[in-house]
């Protein structure tokens, strides 16, 4: 019998929306098309996963998740002023611009531009939506078996053309 009720290691069909505290929506999966994460798996903001665990087929709630739950706290050490030469002269740097740069041990980090003064930049690596709390409008509307593979992965594969 096909599994009615989310936990740990089965594949989720999920619709959402997603709302900051004033109301405004900045995130929602299209009718038809549910976002499927791999419960327990750390696919999806610990908040909303813990709040999903144990609902029902078809069930719909709404999940507050605080920021430490969700993208983390807005943190002011992660805000850098660096110099205009690193880099390349024909970025078009300006105030909103996504950047993914390699820090000095190789990873790679997403920061946003929030300020061009002169021959300084300042780029901010908090997420975009730390600090925030969220308001999730979700209903469940798959729930199947993850396959060998799936759970080898600690991922979903949906017929999306994605290649693991
Ligand atoms: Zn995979």
């Amino acid at each position: 019998m096909a599994p009615t009720k989310v936990q740990n290691g089965l594949v989720i069909g999920l619709d959402y929306k997603l709302k900051l505290d004033d109301g405004e929506v900045v995130d929602e999966s299209e009718p038809g098309d549910p976002l499927y994460y791999l419960h327990g798996a750390d696919n999806i903001i610990p908040g909303l996963e813990k709040a999903l665990t144990g609902m029902n087929l078809n069930e719909s709630k709404t999940v507050k998740v605080k920021p430490e739950d969700g993208y983390g706290e807005y943190d002011e050490e992660a805000v850098e002023e660096v110099e205009r030469s690193i880099f390349p002269d024909d970025v078009e740097l300006e105030p909103g611009l996504m950047l993914t740069l390699e820090d000095d041990e190789g990873e790679m980090m997403d920061a946003i531009v929030t300020e061009v003064n002169g021959d300084m930049v300042t780029l901010d690596f908090n997420h975009p939506l730390a600090g925030e709390t969220l308001f999730f409008e979700v209903k469940i509307v798959e729930i199947r078996e993850a396959t060998a593979e799936e759970r080898e992965h600690g991922h979903p594969h949906v017929a999306d053309g994605h290649e693991h």
